[in-house]
């Protein structure tokens, strides 16, 4: 929070390219305010990458603001899912339901219906930024209650209570093929409202995990990423490695 006393200060970076923020300790009611006063003293027409880890939530107000402010972006890296992954004193499912509280980490269907109307909203806060050529945003597009119905399958959790990913579980397995569709769906609506965009990636179980999260190899809690990228004109997800 000191940072929002300090913010005048920013203006005079004024050849700013490349900024990266943690949010961690920021929550769903500080962090629109934070922005709000952050980025008018950091708009550098200069800015051309923006990586904000940890945010509460990825919703359009942030993305209209990010777009008012950074116009001339090119990358812009938001992830929400980090938050589930952080260390911590215990990753236990009663106190990982707490961090799963805090934060916005699969939207659908509380803050948007269906994965159509969140990429078109996304998509229409975006669409200022036409030089973006590559776009992160860590949200799960399976629906919230995955997570919460995953706890209480068979390997909902390991011998210690330790709450696991869906990502390994057979019964959540099931449901991938539809996941992936929705991923496909979201990627193809936001490249139609951004010409130059070349690569989009999704939070998912349901793919690569993501090199470098992290995570210990103890921890269970595995999230990867549903990257798609645009080959000629049409869209093609990005191989497992
Ligand atoms: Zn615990
Ligand atoms: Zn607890
Ligand atoms: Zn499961």
């Amino acid at each position: 929070m000191y940072i929002a006393k300090e913010c005048l200060e920013l203006r005079r970076l004024t050849g700013l390219e490349h900024l990266r923020l943690n949010f961690e300790k920021e929550g769903l009611q500080t962090q629109h305010p934070i922005c709000q006063r952050l980025f008018p003293n950091l708009a550098s027409s200069k800015l051309s990458s923006l990586i904000i880890d940890m945010i509460p939530r990825i919703d359009r107000t942030l993305l209209s603001l990010i777009s008012r402010s950074f116009p001339c972006l090119k990358v812009l890296k938001l992830s929400v899912t980090e938050r589930l992954t952080v260390e911590r004193d215990c990753f236990c499912w009663c106190c990982f339901e707490d961090v799963l509280e805090c934060c916005v980490h699969s939207p659908i269907p509380d803050s948007y219906g269906d994965v159509g109307l969140l990429a078109q909203s996304y998509a229409a806060a975006l669409q200022p930024l036409f030089q973006l050529i590559e776009l992160q945003l860590g949200v799960f597009l399976s629906e919230e209650r995955m997570v919460y119905q995953h706890m209480v399958h068979p390997d909902g959790q390991d011998s210690n209570c330790i709450a696991t990913s869906p990502s390994t579980c057979a019964i959540c397995e099931m449901f991938s093929h539809e996941i992936r569709i929705q991923e496909e769906i979201a990627s193809r609506i936001v490249f139609q409202n951004l010409p130059n965009l070349r690569q989009i990636r999704w939070s998912t179980f349901f793919d690569r995990p993501s090199p470098g999260n992290g995570l210990k190899d103890e921890m269970s809690f595995r999230i990867g990423w549903a990257t798609f990228e645009r080959k000629d004109e049409s869209l093609v997800r990005a191989l497992r490695t």
